[in-house]
This record gives structure tokens, sequence and C-alpha cells, in this order.
């Protein structure tokens, strides 16, 4: 409770118990001139494009529609679906007008929309390609979630179709968006933790369900590695500032687990960047979850742990013998990654991640499942 809040109580209490005109001895005077003036009254926003969102599954229904209600260049005005109830449902929770529903059929005709500017692609993996391309030739700026599509090529046909149409295209890696990862880069790159010599990362989780796309290799484009192991291997990158030159992997997945017909389970992976930086990874669908991100310099080393949840992020410093728990902000990574991404279009700036950066990530993707097959050390 803040202290102002603190002495209203106090001050409304003591009222309740001897009236007006005791208070008016007993209380600083500097409390009794306190007038509506205290409260903090919010701007009103600036412009705030509109958002179609492609695809009501789980993240879209418990994160990033619930997200727009703290945005403050973004509100949602329309949905692309394939379940017309569920849409009908959802556009009575947040206003959004019945004849801007879609559905994959009639999706390209919102290129006759004015309302629509932005949309945010949360589909199953392998559809993030098609979609985003009708979007963009639709003539709308789009994010995608991550992982960007299921190949490099994928990726280099979207960021083309952005070009072709003068539209922005950016991936929507949140942590990017977010005070903890952002400040651990700060400090990685800064020098306060003297040169970095390794990163050490691991994310996954148990997973679920074996009939879910996540272990369809069409629609997921391969297992853990794509799914979670990608915040592993971006947090690599973005931790050090560089990109990798050399990748090693291995692969182990249980043997008869119904879960695991088509995809991988477990990867360990080793990156090698041209600075001398080594980073070695983890990511799984078999392990209990694992979000942590260390970064080692001569003179001391940072750990976010968890790193990656949608909140609760916990980042440490130890330095000088000391262990030192940094306190900052939890903001909601949607809105501030929605934020970000109206913000490009309304100035047009290129976004922090753009389609480029979903491609480099696809194209280390690619080699780390080539050097587990081969057994040998992929040079990028
Ligand atoms: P989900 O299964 O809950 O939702 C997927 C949606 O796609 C559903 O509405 C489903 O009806 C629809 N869909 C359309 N065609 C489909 C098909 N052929 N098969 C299956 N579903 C189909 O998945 P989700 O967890 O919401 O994930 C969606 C995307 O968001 C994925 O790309 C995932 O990697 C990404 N994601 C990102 C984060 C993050 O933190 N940024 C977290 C979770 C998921």
């Amino acid at each position: 409770m803040s202290k102002i809040a603190g002495e209203e109580i106090t001050r409304r209490r003591f009222m309740t118990g001897v009236g007006k005109g005791a208070v008016a001895a007993a209380v600083p005077a500097s409390l009794l001139k306190r007038t509506s003036a205290d409260v903090v009254v919010p701007e009103p926003p600036g412009k705030k494009l509109g958002w179609a969102v492609v695809g009501l599954g789980s993240l879209a229904i418990n994160q990033i529609l619930p997200a727009f209600a703290k945005c403050e260049k973004a509100r949602v005005v329309a949905f692309v679906s394939g379940h017309p109830d569920k849409a009908h449902k959802l556009a009575l929770r947040y206003g959004v007008a019945a004849k801007n529903i879609y559905n994959y059929q009639n999706y390209d005709s919102i290129k006759d929309n004015p309302e629509v500017d932005v949309i945010y692609i949360v589909l199953p993996n392998g559809m993030h390609a098609e979609y985003t391309v009708r979007g963009l030739q639709a003539g709308k700026h789009v994010l995608t979630e991550k992982p960007m599509a299921n190949s490099p090529a994928d990726c280099q046909q979207m960021i083309d179709a952005a070009h072709k149409a003068g539209r922005k295209l950016m991936v929507a890696y949140r942590c990017r968006y977010e005070p903890f990862n952002r400040e651990a880069i700060r400090l990685a790159r800064s020098g306060e933790l003297g040169p970095v010599q390794m990163i050490l990362a691991d994310a996954g989780f148990k997973i679920g369900d074996p009939t879910q796309w996540r272990l369809n290799k069409q629609l997921a484009g391969g297992g853990s590695l794509m799914d979670i192991g990608i915040y592993a291997l971006n947090a690599s990158r973005y931790l050090s500032g560089e990109e990798p030159s050399e990748v090693n992997a291995m692969i182990y997945t249980t043997p008869g687990d119904p879960r695991f017909k088509e995809v991988e389970e477990h990867v360990t992976f080793q990156l090698r960047f041209p600075s001398g930086v080594l980073a070695n990874c983890s990511s799984s669908y078999g392990y209990f979850h694992q979000s942590q991100f260390r970064v080692c310099g001569t003179e001391g080393r940072l750990q976010l742990d968890p790193a990656t949840w949608y909140t609760g992020l916990r980042l440490w410093v130890e330095r000088d013998n000391a262990i030192e728990e940094r306190q900052l902000p939890n903001v909601d990574h949607f809105a501030s990654e929605m934020d970000h991404m109206s913000g490009c279009v309304l100035d047009n700036k290129e976004p922090l991640t753009p389609g480029e950066e979903g491609w480099r990530d696809l194209k280390i993707i690619t080699a780390i499942y080539e050097a587990a097959q081969q057994g040998k050390t992929i040079k990028l």
C-alpha cells in the first residue's frame, strides 16, 4: 500500500470515530487540504490501430485478447476463425462487430475492411506462412506467432510478400518486449559481468495429449525444438548479440512413447559464436518445466529463472561475492509487443523482431536437426 493510500485510510477511520471538529485539531493541515487533484488521471490513448486475430485457440483466448485492454495503440476489431459459435461468443465479450468475423475461406476479403490495420496470426506453426502471405496480400501489416514458419524457405516467402506489399512483418518474440529479458541483454552486453564466456539456456515442459497439433509434424514443423527450444536458441542470440557460426546437437526420443510418433522429444545443442562465446542449450517435451537462462562472464554472472513465463520472471546478478535480485516491473508481454508493432506501423519504423529474425532462427533450427542426424558439427 502506498504512503498516501495508508494516510487516507487512517484519516477516514479517524473521521468516522470522532467527527470533523476533532479531526481539524488532530490531523496535519497537509492531509486536510488533499483534494481529488491527488488522483493521477491517465492521458487518453493516442491513435489505436485496428487488429484482427486469426485463430482463436488457447493463446489467443487466454493471453492475447485480454491483453488488448492494456494496449495503448492496439484494439481488437476482427476475428478469423473456423468456429463461428466461438467467434461470435468472443465477439460479444470484446465488442467485435459481427460483420468483422471471417472464416478461413473468406479471409482474403479482409482487404476490403478499412477498420483492420494489423493481422495477428495465432494458428499452428505450419499455417503461419500461408495466412501471413494472404494477410500481406490483403494489404495488412502482419504479426505472426513463433516459430515464424516450418522452414527457412517459408520464412523467406513471407519476407518477400511483406516487401512486395510494402507492409510491416514482425515475429512475436514477446521476451524482447519485457523488462527482465531486456535488462539481461543490457547487462550481458555492458561488460558489467566481464567478457561473456558462456551462455546456458534451457526451455521445455512435459507435453500431454498425444493427439494435439504440436505433435503433428506437418502442423508443428518439428517437436520441442520448434515450439519451446526456440526460446533458448533466440535467447542465446539476443544475450550474446551475435550470430552463431557452428552448431552441434543430439536428439533423444523415448522409444514407443505414443506422443512422439512424428516429432522429437529432447534436444541438446551447442552454438559457437564468432567472439568465442559458447552456448549450451536444451529443449524438451519430456522434463518438468524449465525456463532458465544464464550468462557467465569472467567477473560475474546473471540468471533468469523463470526466463520466459508470462509473469513472475526473476533475475539475479552475482558479482563481488554478492547475489542481488533485480526488482523490475512485470508487464503484459503481449500488450507490449502489440503496442510495439502498432507503433512501428504508425511511425513507419522497422520492428525490433522483423521477419528476418524469425528466418535466422529457422536457419539455425534446420542446422541443429542436421547436426543431430549427421552426428557432426554444421557450419553456418
Ligand atoms: P491452440 O491449439 O490452442 O490454437 C490453435 C488455433 O488454430 C485453434 O483455434 C484452432 O481451432 C485453429 N486451427 C485452425 N486450423 C487448425 C488445424 N488444422 N489444426 C489445429 N488447429 C487449427 O494453439 P496455441 O497454443 O494457441 O498456439 C498457436 C500459436 O501460438 C502457435 O504457433 C504457437 O507456437 C504459438 N504460441 C506462442 C506462445 C508465446 O508465448 N508466444 C505461447 C503459446 C503458443
